[in-house]
């Protein structure tokens, strides 16, 4: 398997389906998405780090209650794959996902 795909900066337009796994640290969630990079080709898993709960109490009197629409969840490509010119640091092949939310039994449940 080589990757004869060069690092680029390319905004993929298409909104994907990857897989989503949620983890629980102290209240936290961490969001985990698994799936295959259009651009590349290679699957890669991205984790989104500890996102608090939306806020629960206190403090945002008057804010307007977000919309229940889905929202789009963006990310760069994560792949292990070998995509050169490549700055430092930076994994990936230089694409900018659009993902579908992670389905609602994993943000709204405990
Ligand atoms: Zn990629
Ligand atoms: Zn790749």
């Amino acid at each position: 398997m080589t990757s004869a795909t060069p690092y680029r900066f390319h905004p993929h337009g298409d909104t994907l389906t990857f897989e989503w796994t949620v983890q629980d640290f102290d209240g936290e969630r961490e969001f985990t998405v698994t799936g295959t990079c259009p651009v590349c080709g290679c699957s890669m898993t991205h984790s989104f780090g500890p996102i608090q709960p939306t806020v629960a109490k206190g403090g945002f009197l008057g804010r307007r209650k977000s919309p229940a629409e889905p929202e789009v969840w963006s990310m760069s490509c994560a792949c292990d794959g070998y995509h050169q010119p490549r700055p430092e640091r930076l994994g990936g092949c230089g694409a900018l996902l659009n993902l579908a939310p992670p389905p609602a039994h994993l943000t709204t449940g405990g």
